[in-house]
């Protein structure tokens, strides 16, 4: 199998009409939403009121469902809908798409009765991003390939107004794109086989793509990188820059930076079992970044973006760096190692000073960085620190209306007091210290000029038992929906104008 995700979608149609008795009974299965006490008259005029009618009196305010009694039997599934916020809205469309695809539909039809149009809107929205969520298949490795249907199409009927799908469906592409990339087993996704992928992906969606490996990064100054990358013996990492430019020329407007840690053994302080199964999910951060610059490419947004993915694994070998180890940044900052397990803001630190090198006017970082930001949020929220205060009203807004969770944390500058070093201009960590989610970004902050607004996200939430809002599979790909909110509510000039006020 190819490191490359089969991109390839469902189909999303829109139907004005009311549908006829024949129309409901050509699709596979259909879904009607319904509120939670409906009027009387709510069904009147809709084929298949009778069995329709049936399903509200045994639904008991949550869904029930059945079969028509026509030649493709199709299923018939009744959802109440009272969601008040974009999460509950999202959780509840994961919960309605497991059961409507539970017998394999091919084509699915879904019908919204008795709403308003805002609920009407967050219904039928959330259900498409759950749908796409739920067909996009992550890697799988069985010789035995299922031959079951896999669902091919939705048609929202009776949709009118219609719903404006192109940045849920953009945003669901770039989410598959960052769990696919996660999901991917670390033997198959190495740092030359995560390249070509990335690349070939660029190519497909208009993105210029340079790769700064270990000899230009030596060149630039990266030690900080490079200390990291260092012990990997094939000697393939290095740092990918993607350009996304609907005009010719020009700076950033936003540039995406991402942690790509193939697989996070922790090094010369290497982890003990349990701490390390799962860290070939360590690169998510990279695959968000990812997922976002496809997904504003797809969208056609009119603004630059830049995605600087830093990707190396942490690997255990005689020259693999070491604890006060003490090496230079691309920004001349010296930095003395302390634990080799706090790799992700080694390799950050130079991916962002050469991410502001280009002077964009905001800068997004993306990471799995921290433990204490997990035990801080769970894995329900994700973590959210910026130079610009102002930045969190923002961000908590953007989260509330993606549906993907942030919470704001201090970072003023006394809590660089643990990191305080001696030797060196700053200390990789402090881990006698509390608070290293906070120590991170101050570490962090160091290698982004004060003058570039400056948004830096713990992806806490990038793995979750059972999914999370839409998305049903462990690995969530949390933060392309949010990012997406983001630059789609405010252009990225707006944000950082508003943020330099
Ligand atoms: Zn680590």
């Amino acid at each position: 199998m190819s490191a490359i995700p089969d991109l390839r979608r469902i189909t999303v149609r829109q139907s004005p009409r009311s549908p006829t008795r024949k129309i409901l009974e050509s699709f596979d299965q259909v879904v009607v939403v319904a509120p939670k006490s409906p009027s009387a008259s709510l069904l009147r005029g809709i084929p298949q009121a009778g069995p329709l009618r049936k399903l509200l009196a045994r639904s008991g305010g949550q869904s029930a469902s059945t079969r028509l009694p026509c030649d493709n039997a199709t299923g018939l599934l009744l959802a109440t809908f009272t969601a008040a916020t974009t999460f509950a809205a999202l959780s509840w469309s994961k919960g309605i798409v497991a059961l409507a695809l539970r017998d394999r539909p091919g084509k699915l039809g879904v019908l919204v009765v008795g709403l308003p149009d805002d609920a009407r809107q967050a219904a039928l929205t959330s259900l498409v991003a759950a749908c796409e969520a739920a067909a996009f298949e992550l890697p799988r490795y069985q010789s035995m390939k299922s031959r079951k249907r896999r669902l091919s199409s939705v048609t929202l009927l009776g949709s009118d107004p219609r719903v404006d799908l192109d940045s849920i469906r953009a945003q669901a592409l770039g989410n598959d794109i960052a769990r696919w990339f996660t999901a991917l087993p670390p033997n198959k996704l190495t740092s030359s086989s995560y390249r070509e992928a990335i690349e070939a992906l660029a190519e497909q969606y208009g993105l210029e793509s340079d790769f700064l490996g270990e000899s230009r990064l030596e060149k630039l100054g990266a030690g900080a990188f490079i200390a990291v990358s260092q012990g990997n013996a094939n000697r393939d990492a290095g740092i990918l820059h993607l350009r996304y430019r609907p005009k010719k020329k020009g700076s950033p407007d936003v540039a995406l930076v991402g942690k790509g840690i193939l697989f996070d053994t922790g090094g010369t302080n290497l982890k003990p079992f349990k701490s390390m199964l799962d860290m070939h999910m360590d690169m998510q951060g990279s695959a968000v970044a990812l997922g976002t610059i496809i997904a504003l490419a797809e969208l056609s947004v009119p603004y630059a973006v830049d995605a600087w993915l830093a990707i190396t694994p942490n690997c255990l070998s005689a020259r693999s760096y070491k604890s006060q180890d003490v090496v230079t940044a691309a920004n001349g900052t010296t930095i003395q190692v302390i634990h080799t397990d706090a790799e992700g803001r080694m390799v950050l630190a130079d991916a962002l000073a050469l991410a502001s090198r280009e002077t964009p006017g905001l800068i997004i970082d993306f990471a799995t960085l921290t433990g204490t930001c997990v035990a801080a949020l769970t894995e329900r929220y994700s973590g959210v620190f910026s130079n610009r205060g102002a930045a969190n009203a923002l961000m908590r807004k953007a989260g509330e209306l993606s549906g993907e969770r942030v919470w704001p944390f201090p970072m003023d500058a006394d809590f660089d007091e643990p990191l305080k070093s001696d030797i060196a201009d700053i200390k990789q960590c402090a881990p006698d210290a509390s608070g290293d989610h906070i120590l991170a970004a101050r570490f962090l902050s160091r290698f982004v000029p004060e003058e570039i607004p400056w948004i830096h996200i713990d992806l806490s939430a990038g793995q979750n038992k059972g999914g999370l809002g839409h998305v049903p599979t462990e690995v969530t790909g949390f933060g392309v929906k949010l990012t997406l909110e983001l630059l789609l509510q405010n252009a990225p000039q707006e944000i950082s104008d508003a943020l330099s006020e």
